[in-house]
């Protein structure tokens, strides 16, 4: 973890409402590259719509939201602010691999189809190529023996390990996780987990939104505590998780251990 240079996310002040509902009330958050940070917080905290905010999934009302020294949805040409064009985000949103409690998985693709599906239309790489690398990853997500299965074919847990190996296919510089392991049978969580903790070791930038308090202490660099649309408390697995400085941390921290 480099704690110099320009951050791979970097949230200052961010808000965001719906309506008359304001979500994000000023979210302050920095992670360095190879980082993996905790999001934790109870429900309708905010927890999904600031990573959906990093994604460009959703716009932000105010402060400043930057991946890898680039604002989102902004372009900088000398002190003026514009717009980024529909094209420009997506060619952004490539650079982030976006993992969610649900699965996602194209249900009429197999394992490998859904792999390579993005690196051939999107990234134009070649079927060959693509497929030599989509069975490199479906190995390293355990999953050789399984890449001419379909979806419906799969558990839960499979299934979620070929969706880590599809944004893996993009190479992204940033993976988010919108609790990957929540909708999971619990014999499941643990091959999830380990496949994200590899991916940690590999030096992956991660943000990962989970309630699983053994990932975070064992594998996070920093935890963050969302309540409310604020980050109420931020710092070590150590310092959040073990002796938490909040009443709200330590409330919530009590409900999930
Ligand atoms: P968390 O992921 O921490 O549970 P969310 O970010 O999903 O929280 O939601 C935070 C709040 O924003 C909730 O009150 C939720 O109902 C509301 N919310 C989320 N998305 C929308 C939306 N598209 N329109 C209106 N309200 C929303
Ligand atoms: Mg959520």
């Amino acid at each position: 973890m480099t704690t110099t240079g320009v951050p791979m996310v970097h949230a200052e002040g961010v808000t965001k409402r719906f309506g008359p509902l304001e979500v994000l009330k000023g979210i302050d958050l920095t992670v360095a590259p190879g980082e993996v940070s905790c999001l934790l917080g109870p429900s309708g905290s905010g927890k999904s719509t600031f990573l959906r905010c990093i994604n460009h999934l959703e716009r932000i009302d105010g402060g400043q939201l930057s991946v890898d020294g680039e604002l989102v949805g902004y372009r900088r040409q000398g002190d003026k602010l514009h717009e980024l064009k529909a094209r420009e985000v997506a060619r952004r949103r490539r650079d982030i691999g976006m993992v969610f409690q649900r699965f996602n998985l194209f249900p009429h693709l197999t394992a490998l189809g859904n792999v390579i599906e993005a690196p051939v239309r999107v990234l134009g790489t070649p079927r060959e190529k693509a497929r030599a690398e989509a069975l490199r990853l479906l190995d390293r997500v355990g999953l050789a023996e399984k890449a001419g299965n379909y979806p419906g074919q799969l558990s839960g847990g499979q299934q979620q390990r070929v969706a880590i190996a599809r944004a893996l296919a993009m190479h992204p510089k940033l993976m988010l996780f919108d609790e990957p392991t929540s909708a999971l049978d619990p014999e499941l969580v643990g091959e999830v987990l380990d496949v994200m903790k590899g991916l940690a070791a590999d030096g992956m930038t991660m943000v990962v939104v989970t309630h699983e308090m053994g990932f975070a202490r064992e594998v996070a660099d920093s935890v963050a505590f969302l309540d409310g649309g604020v980050v109420v408390e931020a710092g070590t697995p150590a310092e959040v998780l073990g002796s938490p400085r909040h009443d709200r941390t330590r409330a919530f921290l009590d409900k999930v251990l």
